[in-house]
């Protein structure tokens, strides 16, 4: 099995969800930069204060902040990790490049997670996060496709993408990602 791995998608797609459970079952470090940013914002630290607003307006925080909080935690101890929300621009996935390249650990496999743009909606208003109103949610899912759905070819070019479908029971999606990461 696969244990460094990337997971791709839009948002509403599921991939916090299933990076939590496989990170579980296979003891891999989960690094979700929306998490991350969501702890600096509720510990109320300056660089939490700066992303916030960003956040709230469906934009993306700032590819310096995003690549500080990454390099923090990525290191040669752990036994595999999971990317989920991080790269989401070509530009950071450049950068991450060299900092896997000198842990001497690159992607095993990158996982893209799809679903169609109204079941997404549903999902992300039935959701109701601070981030989730109809306004922003459309506005996430254009930045999405503008700046972050170039990755799927720049990962498809290095022969890494494994499309699964997003729909269905989060069972159903988890089984689907297993028969592609083993
Ligand atoms: P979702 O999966 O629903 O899009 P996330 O929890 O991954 O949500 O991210 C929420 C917000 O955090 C994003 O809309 C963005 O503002 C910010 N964010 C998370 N990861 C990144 C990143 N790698 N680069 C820039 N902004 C990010």
């Amino acid at each position: 099995m696969k244990n460094r791995l990337l997971f791709l998608g839009p948002p509403g797609a599921g991939k916090g969800t299933q990076a939590s459970l496989l990170c579980k079952t296979k003891g891999l470090l989960h690094l979700s930069t929306g998490d991350l940013l969501r702890a600096e914002v509720s510990a109320g630290t300056p660089l939490g204060k700066e992303a916030a607003a960003i956040m709230n307006s469906g934009e993306l925080v700032s590819d310096e902040i995003v690549l500080s909080i990454v390099e923090k935690r990525l290191s040669d101890r752990s036994p595999g990790w999971l990317l989920d929300g991080f790269p989401r621009t070509v530009f950071q996935a450049q950068a991450l490049e060299p900092l896997l390249q000198k842990l001497k650990q690159p992607i095993e496999v990158v996982v893209l997670i799809d679903l169609k743009d109204e079941v997404l909606i549903q999902r992300l208003l039935a959701r109701g996060r601070a981030d989730d109103n109809e306004e922003v949610i459309r506005h996430r899912l254009r930045v999405y496709r503008e700046k972050t759905e170039p990755l799927v070819q720049h990962y498809d070019e290095k022969g890494l993408i494994k499309t699964v479908m997003g729909d269905g029971e989060i069972d159903d999606v988890a089984s689907r990602i297993e028969k592609v990461i083993s």
